[in-house]
């Protein structure tokens, strides 16, 4: 399985080395023709607002929300998460995203006073300790979403983690950590379900 990772901006690197661990090949994403090799697509952490535009910049925005809406699997990470969501609640006036996911995500959730954070959540049945950077929480999702982790906030429990069918969206960033959960259930879980 070839992984591509979107490297216009954000912690990309990380996400490659991630991938390359857990034993596949990985490439960077910046042309039309690379989105063109992979078999699924990474999206990093950085600034949602500046991926999007640059995705348009590079003339990659049109064809990756075509590939998503065509079944390549996806998985995006805070930022990316952002990117992966049908709804954004403050966002940057006109902010596009590629959507895929039922849900709404609410951008910067956590406030000021807790920019950066972190915390122990489960994550399918076992403790995964989790890197939280101004990241987003999940306020609403559709049906066909299903909630893979929350964190108690003061105002109630939020997904930080979710599924829709090929695409997984989470809040925190488990590329900074070494643990490679995540990526492999995005790999080993999400992506053979999609990928024939
Ligand atoms: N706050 C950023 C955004 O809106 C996301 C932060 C991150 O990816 N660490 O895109």
């Amino acid at each position: 399985m070839k992984i591509g990772v979107l490297a216009l901006q954000g912690d990309f690197r990380e996400h490659l080395v991630a991938a390359k661990t857990a034993g596949h090949a990985a490439l960077t994403v910046r042309r039309p023709e690379e989105l063109a090799e992979i078999d699924a697509l990474i999206i990093p952490g950085g600034e949602s607002t500046t991926i999007a535009q640059l995705a348009r910049t590079f003339e990659l925005f049109n064809p990756i929300k075509k590939r998503i809406s065509e079944g390549m699997p996806a998985y995006g990470s805070c930022a990316g998460m952002i990117l992966l969501a049908d709804r954004i609640i403050d966002g940057a006036a006109g902010q596009e995203t590629f959507g895929g996911i039922d849900m709404t995500v609410r951008r910067n959730a956590f406030g000021r006073q807790v920019d950066s954070f972190e915390s122990d959540l489960d994550f399918q049945g076992t403790s995964l300790h989790a890197v939280f950077i101004r990241a987003p929480w999940v306020e609403q999702v559709g049906e066909k979403v299903q909630v893979l982790s929350e964190v108690n906030t003061a105002k109630g429990p939020h997904a930080v983690a979710v599924r829709q069918g090929h695409l997984l969206a989470t809040s925190f960033h488990p590329e900074l950590t070494g643990d490679l959960r995540v990526h492999r259930y995005f790999f080993e879980q999400v992506c053979t379900g999609a990928i024939k």
